[in-house]
């Protein structure tokens, strides 16, 4: 959408075509995990089906595409329809880590639309839930579950949750809040099988789950462009700081990029929502030949019951970090090489801006 939108903001005639196997018109996702499931808000449409026709852009629902021919131009849909293309941006996203467990298919995903929908309808009827995995998404739609009513379980093989990316000390925390929010937290466990309604832990015991989730993380999915023998790497498409992959006229965004960031000097993973749009306003002034480059820290928030958890930082990957308690939240500061790489908040904007400004010069925190 965004690349759509800012390349038909710089070309008001030339044809623009959206392609996407979701049959929903396109929607904020983060909600999804948040107001939505919580009941607290309906679905939130990026636009109204006026504005595709207002701005003359072109979006067919519901159709898959099977692989790109890179020498004529065209993308080619699992049916064989074929569209030419000037320039194309990959925008294919991420999809559900899927787990490989005995019964695996009870457990319901949450990565669209259509799976928020049936999550929700299973949770107003379900007397119990277990969320599988102690990730950004897991512990939003765990404390959704809760506040529901839903007697709710999550299960992690980390000890605390959010560990992998936020360290020991920050996943306490979370913990914490988890708890507050009247969800139960069992580390350091994994789910062997899920029968019937019933989880299966390894150390013997067994949870109820009318319903359970699978949160066991996300893998972009840059099928389309290894088929087409563009360079990809660690399961991304390689983008230039201008988002073109190594094919002519041809650009990747979001998720499934691994794009290079000016400031960082190097490639970075992003796999945000913000990120997303920047990166997708990015390849649409690059298809229209404009100058842009991709400079900014990524980042994102997530919300746990009333608490907002602010990142911004380089990703995965320091040497030190150090928290800092707050009578009503906590600052943690990610170091590498004396450098700041990343700063994780729960009220304390402050520290946020200020964190964010010596990320983005390459400075040291001075505490
Ligand atoms: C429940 C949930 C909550 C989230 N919360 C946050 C948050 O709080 N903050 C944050 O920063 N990020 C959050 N994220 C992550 C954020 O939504 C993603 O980083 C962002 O959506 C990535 O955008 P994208 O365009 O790269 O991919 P996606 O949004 O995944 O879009 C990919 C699109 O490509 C389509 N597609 C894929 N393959 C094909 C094909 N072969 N043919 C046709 N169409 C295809 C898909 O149908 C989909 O429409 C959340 C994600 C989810 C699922």
């Amino acid at each position: 959408m965004s690349a759509a939108e800012t390349f038909r903001s710089k070309h008001p005639h030339i044809p623009v075509r959206i392609l996407t196997s979701d049959p929903a018109l396109p929607y904020a996702k983060p909600p999804l995990s948040k107001g939505y499931l919580c009941d607290r808000e309906a679905k939130i449409d990026l636009h109204s089906p006026g504005w595709f026709v207002r701005h003359d852009v072109e979006l067919i629902r519901g159709i898959t595409v099977d692989h790109i021919d890179l020498a004529h131009q065209e993308v080619v849909t699992e049916g064989g329809r074929r569209y030419p293309y000037w320039h194309l941006v990959l925008a294919c996203g991420a999809f559900p880590v899927p787990l490989s467990i005995p019964g695996a298919e009870a457990a319901l995903p949450l990565r669209s639309f259509a799976d928020a929908v049936i999550l929700r309808m299973a949770a107003r009827s379900a007397d119990s839930a277990v969320v599988i995995g102690g990730g950004l998404i897991g512990c939003e739609a765990a404390a959704c579950l809760a506040s529901r009513g839903v007697p709710t379980t999550m299960v992690a093989a980390e000890p605390v949750p959010l560990q992998r990316r936020f360290g020991d000390e920050a996943g306490e925390r979370v913990a914490k809040i988890l708890s507050d929010n009247g969800v139960r937290f069992l580390g350091s466990t994994t789910v062997t099988a899920i029968y019937d309604t019933h989880v299966h832990l390894d150390t013997g015991a067994a949870l109820d789950g009318d319903v359970v989730v699978s949160a066991s993380g996300v893998r972009p999915d840059p099928h389309l462009a290894e088929a087409a023998g563009l360079d990809t790497y660690d399961g991304r498409i390689v983008v230039n700081e201008r988002m073109h992959t190594s094919a002519l006229n041809v650009y990747a965004a979001g998720d499934v990029a691994l794009a290079y960031n000016v400031t960082a000097g190097r490639r970075i993973r992003a796999e945000h929502w913000r990120d997303a749009a920047q990166q997708g306003l990015i390849a649409g002034l690059s298809a229209a030949g404009q100058p842009a480059v991709w400079d900014t820290v990524p980042g994102f928030s997530c919300t746990i019951g009333e608490s907002t958890l602010k990142y911004r930082g380089w990703g995965l990957g320091y040497e030190h970090s150090r928290l800092v308690d707050h009578h009503n939240g906590f600052t943690v500061y990610y170091e590498s090489c004396g450098d700041l790489v990343g700063v994780l908040t729960l009220n304390a904007d402050d520290d946020y801006r200020l964190a964010d400004r010596l990320i983005r010069s390459h400075a040291p925190m001075m505490i």
